[in-house]
């Protein structure tokens, strides 16, 4: 397939390397050229102009940071769109844009699909991303072997915005999930119970979840995770905050009651604003709790 690829980071240029070594022929595009230049060794087309990387495409992909960014790609690149073809966002954005653009880029006869992701940069590079999809079954069926081929799950999730929705729910109870096995990482502390008991304990009990026993914010403990690698990132405490904010605005505009969701919230703010927390992973919030509990 002719595909244009427009967002070339952390999380782009892996899933178009997968692309191309499927043997798609990949035109990218990216503002910051050190992006653009991260991919030199890959047999594709790189080019400065965005037009030239949507225009004529069977699909055209985004991985971007944000909705006001997908909605200036989108707004840019509608003209030159071949009629038929498929654009699909694989950005975490707010439904609100992902609906906007998906009627933008229908009233044009292209397929819109929102397909977000689960699974960070690891996921990306191995191709085990988890694709939550939104649209059209018509336009499903042009995006899913793509989203094989760069993935391992694929749930179509629905109409235009589902995808998003399901991304923004799942993250927030990751989110609420990581901060209460935290609490009870810094509680155990506080009550001399070791950690790898604790971590015994709830990996085979009631208490678990993926946080505990997949990605636990404990260094030493459980599979190997971005606590055992001095927290780095993972998925950043700042992605984090992102998507919570995402699933507050749209629980606020909905009446959705969300108070653990919007208690995550105001914690992972605060540790983002307080120094450098943004930039580790979302499971370094353990050592601020801890860290609290001792200062006490
Ligand atoms: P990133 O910042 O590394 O990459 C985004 C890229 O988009 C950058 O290279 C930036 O220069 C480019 N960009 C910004 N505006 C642009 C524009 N107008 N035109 C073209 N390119 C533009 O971010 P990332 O980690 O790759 O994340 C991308 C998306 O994936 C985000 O929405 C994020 O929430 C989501 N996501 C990230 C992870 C993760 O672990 N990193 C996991 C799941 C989902």
């Amino acid at each position: 397939m002719d595909i244009g690829f427009i967002g070339l980071g952390n999380m782009g240029a892996p899933m178009v390397r997968r692309l191309v070594a499927a043997g798609h022929n990949v035109t990218g595009y990216d503002v910051m050229e050190s992006a653009m230049a991260s991919l030199s060794d890959v047999k594709m087309n790189i080019s400065s102009d965005i037009l030239a990387a949507a225009s004529e495409q069977e699909v055209v992909i985004s991985m971007l940071p944000n909705g006001e960014a997908l909605i200036r790609v989108v707004e840019s690149i509608l003209p030159v769109m071949s009629e038929g073809a498929c654009f699909i966002d694989c950005s975490t954005v707010d439904i609100s844009t992902t609906r906007r653009v998906a009627k933008l880029l229908k009233d044009a006869a292209i397929h819109a699909l929102d397909a977000p992701v689960s699974g960070g940069v690891g996921g990306a590079v191995a191709g085990t991303l988890t694709f939550m999809v939104g649209g059209s079954e018509a336009s499903f069926a042009i995006g899913n072997p793509l989203f094989k081929l760069m993935g391992q799950r694929v749930i179509h999730c629905g109409i235009d915005g589902a995808g998003q929705a399901a991304k923004i729910c799942n993250n927030m109870i990751l989110g609420v999930t990581m901060i209460a096995t935290s609490e009870a990482f810094a509680l155990a502390d506080d009550l001399a119970l070791d950690r790898q008991k604790l971590f015994d304990v709830v990996s085979t009990s009631s208490g678990n979840s993926w946080s505990m026993s997949t990605y636990c914010p404990a260094p030493g403990i459980g599979p190997k995770s971005p606590s055992d690698n001095n927290y780095l990132p993972g998925f950043s405490a700042s992605l984090m905050l992102k998507d919570l904010t995402l699933s507050q605005e749209a629980a606020a505009i909905h009446g959705t009651p969300t108070k653990t969701g919007q208690l995550a919230l105001e914690i992972y703010q605060e540790f983002v604003e307080s120094g450098n927390g943004g930039t580790l992973d979302f499971s370094a919030i353990l050592q601020d709790l801890a860290s609290r509990a001792k200062d006490k």
